[in-house]
């Protein structure tokens, strides 16, 4: 169990981009859903302890994060919004590198891991092509299986779905869905459907703040009760919708772009 305490974070330019963040949660597939700015990538890279809050704590199991972060980094699996470069090293060679690195030192072990996530990750008939040459989805999917090298008990995934073809999404989406009962997974969005279809949790996360949080079906008929949601742009439209899916409808209202930021375009829902 992940649990976050009061956390906030403000920048060095005095951006607020986490606000008193309070979140439990177990293991199984958890959706962090926000809009652009919202404070996700934050939120995850905190919980990654790629960066210090200017407040709050994180405690994961029986570890103080904040504390010890090397601790937490030895369960950590983690897929970052920019995975970076892809150079023209093939995809084997690439996953054994980093295998190294995180430490699995032993050769027959190494190989035996390395094989195993390629087959996973559906990357194996592919194992030795360059990642310079692999679509979004197979680097997504290469992403996921470095960030399994050594069975880590927390995922964080920060939007892994963006730029995704629907085809590549659902394919990617399976596979996060198959990392089993036992392991904390975390994926952050823009897309109501990703964290709708998956994930037994979920939170809103807007502007630093939780919104709401709970199972996607029981966020019905509490974001359609939110009168404090109702910021000019969404008022009205969040409680006015009714019957079943309306939650994503109200969702997609909360999560519309404010004006003047920046937005990827979500895929459109399907229901
Ligand atoms: P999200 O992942 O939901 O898009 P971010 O966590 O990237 O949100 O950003 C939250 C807020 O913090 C935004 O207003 C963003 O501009 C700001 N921000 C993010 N990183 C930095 C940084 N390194 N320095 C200053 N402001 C930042």
């Amino acid at each position: 169990m992940l649990v976050v305490t009061d956390l906030s974070h403000v920048y060095a330019n005095g951006t607020q981009a986490l606000d008193s963040v309070t979140l439990s949660i177990p293991a199984g597939m958890f959706g962090l859903l926000g809009p652009n700015g919202a404070g996700k990538s934050t939120l995850m890279r905190t919980v990654a302890t790629l960066q210090t809050p200017t407040a709050g704590r994180i405690r994961f199991d029986e570890i103080d994060v904040l504390k010890r972060p090397e601790a937490l980094r030895r369960m950590l699996g983690y897929l970052p919004q920019d995975f970076g470069v892809y150079p023209r090293v093939t995809a084997y060679d690439m996953l054994d590198h980093m295998a190294v690195l995180k430490g699995l030192a032993d050769r027959t072990e190494r190989k035996e891991t390395v094989e195993t996530l390629l087959h996973q990750v559906n990357l194996w008939s592919v194992r030795k092509k360059a990642l310079a040459g692999f679509s979004g989805g197979m680097r997504q999917r290469f992403g996921i299986a470095q960030a399994l090298i050594g069975n880590p008990r927390l995922l964080i995934a920060d939007e892994p779905t963006a730029g995704l073809d629907p085809e590549e999404r659902n394919r990617f989406l399976n596979l996060l869905a198959e990392i089993g009962d036992t392991t904390v997974v975390i994926l952050s969005t823009q897309i109501v459907d990703d964290v709708a279809d998956l994930c037994s949790r979920m939170a809103v996360l807007s502007e630093g703040r939780i919104l709401l949080e709970g199972a996607p079906q029981d966020l019905a008929a509490e974001l359609r009760g939110h009168a404090h949601l109702g910021s000019a742009r969404c008022e009205g439209s969040v409680r006015a919708r009714a019957g079943r899916g309306s939650w994503r409808s109200a969702a997609d209202q909360v999560l519309s772009p404010l004006p003047g930021r920046a937005s990827r375009v979500p895929i459109p829902m399907m229901s």
